[in-house]
């Protein structure tokens, strides 16, 4: 099978890593790809917004399966398009993306098949009044106010009283970034607990739990600061005891997968439940439509099946007939990202060491490779994944391999993974 994948970050660098493996794949191709995914296929210059340049490639190289790595394709419909062509593409259509797509779609969704999660009220941007006066009338803080659509993290505010509250209301209707995003405001109760995700694969039909995670969003050590893209991971998470996860399949899995059957909206992907563990169980924080990243850096090394396999199965409908086998092993995410992020960082330093990296997987992100050096090019800049028999030793391991690694201003958290050892 000739496999096209679409992406370039560290999730799609272990995506390929993983695909690559497989004895069934003929030739791979990433697009665009990083200098990481140019070690396992062949980058190829192409943007998965442009739908015809995708189509025109896959024919030319006779393309047997299209992988979708990000969300934006997805939920601009790139799996309508394709399977529209009767090419096999891995990923939700968009009416199923919309489960990331539109949170207001989302929590409607929840709410019809009652599948856990925040109680909320959803407001058009025109009636920003109403909502104003929904929050303090309810009085409660803090508040969770989220823009219903896709806003790069950027579209969640927590204000902790009704004067920062009145405040993101009036930013989030005249912000330029944010405007669009939030032309419906959803204003749900703050949930107390523990974040984890749990992430299924599905072919619209049958569905496999596939790994548990924790990631590490804020850019500061002990969770503080600026929201990011993910400064780390780690999997699995002893939050997700085994009590939890019999709760979130039977409570958030299976009622999502046969929910979306029931409404004629299959759903045939990657289901991401972003969780909070509360004392009255889990509940759904969000769900996306993807692989996460970092979390896909964690979870994919410990799948010992084919995956190229396991892909093939969902986009036949066969995913039932597959057993999916997984290492015991625990893995632990560091993210190397440029001095500055998640506001302005320089580009173009070169990375040194990466050759001395013995006892970990390297995944590349923003990277570039210039004359055969490698140059950072982004904000989180690489991935490196260390793996042990418990939580300490895959931390301790992950860490003795970043020091190897460096660049001028490079940034990374110390404690990726402390949450899981108070368990
Ligand atoms: P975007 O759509 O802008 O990309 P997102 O999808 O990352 O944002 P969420 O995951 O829904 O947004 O929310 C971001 C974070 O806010 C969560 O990871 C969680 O920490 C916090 N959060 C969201 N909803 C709640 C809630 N109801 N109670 C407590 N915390 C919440």
């Amino acid at each position: 099978y000739n496999v096209l994948l679409l992406g370039s970050g560290g999730r799609e660098h272990a995506l390929a890593r993983s695909i690559a493996k497989s004895p069934l794949l003929g030739t791979l191709f990433i697009a665009p790809g990083n200098p990481g995914t140019a070690e396992t296929g062949q980058n190829v210059n192409l943007s998965a917004s442009d739908f015809e340049a995708v189509w025109n490639f896959i024919q030319k190289n006779e393309i047997d399966l299209t992988v979708v790595g990000p969300e934006q394709p997805l939920v601009d419909g790139i799996a309508n398009f394709l399977e529209a062509k009767d090419h096999p593409v891995f990923g939700p259509k968009l009416q199923a993306a919309m489960l990331e797509g539109s949170k207001e779609f989302a929590k409607e969704f929840m709410k019809r098949h009652s599948i856990p999660t925040a109680a909320y009220e959803v407001f058009d941007q025109e009636n920003f009044d109403d909502a104003a006066e929904y929050i303090k009338e309810e009085g409660k803080y803090p508040v969770v106010l989220k823009a219903d659509g896709l806003a790069g993290g950027k579209g969640v505010f927590i204000p902790e009283s009704e004067a920062e509250a009145m405040e993101v209301l009036k930013e989030l209707k005249t912000s330029d970034s944010l405007k669009e995003a939030a032309s419906k405001l959803v204003v749900e109760e703050f949930m107390v607990g523990e974040e984890a995700s749990v992430f299924a694969i599905s072919d619209g039909e049958s569905w496999k739990v596939i790994g548990n995670a924790q990631d590490h969003k804020r850019i500061g050590e002990g969770d503080t600061g600026l929201n990011t893209g993910g400064m780390g991971a780690y999997s699995p998470a002893p939050v997700v005891t085994d009590e939890i996860l019999k709760r979130v399949e039977d409570e958030i899995i299976a009622p999502t997968i046969d929910g979306m059957k029931s409404e004629d909206n299959p759903y045939a992907g990657i289901l991401y439940c972003g969780l909070m563990i509360t004392a009255e169980g889990p509940k759904v924080v969000e769900y996306n439509c993807r692989f996460g990243d970092p979390e896909c850096q964690v979870i994919l090394p410990r799948m010992q099946s084919d995956v190229l396999e396991i892909i093939l199965a969902c986009t036949q409908g066969k995913l039932g007939e597959t057993d999916i086998q997984f290492d015991d092993e625990v893995r632990c995410c560091v993210v190397l990202a440029s001095g500055g992020y998640p506001e302005a960082y320089e580009k173009g330093k070169e990375i040194t060491g990466l050759d001395q990296v013995e006892d970990a997987i390297v995944f590349h992100a923003g990277t570039r490779e210039v004359e055969g050096k490698i140059l950072t090019n982004g904000g989180r800049v690489l991935n490196i994944v260390g793996s042990g028999s418990d939580l300490q030793s895959a931390i301790d391991k992950t860490y003795a391999e970043v020091e190897k690694v460096g660049f001028d201003e490079a940034y990374f958290r110390r404690d990726i993974g402390a949450k899981g050892l108070r368990h």
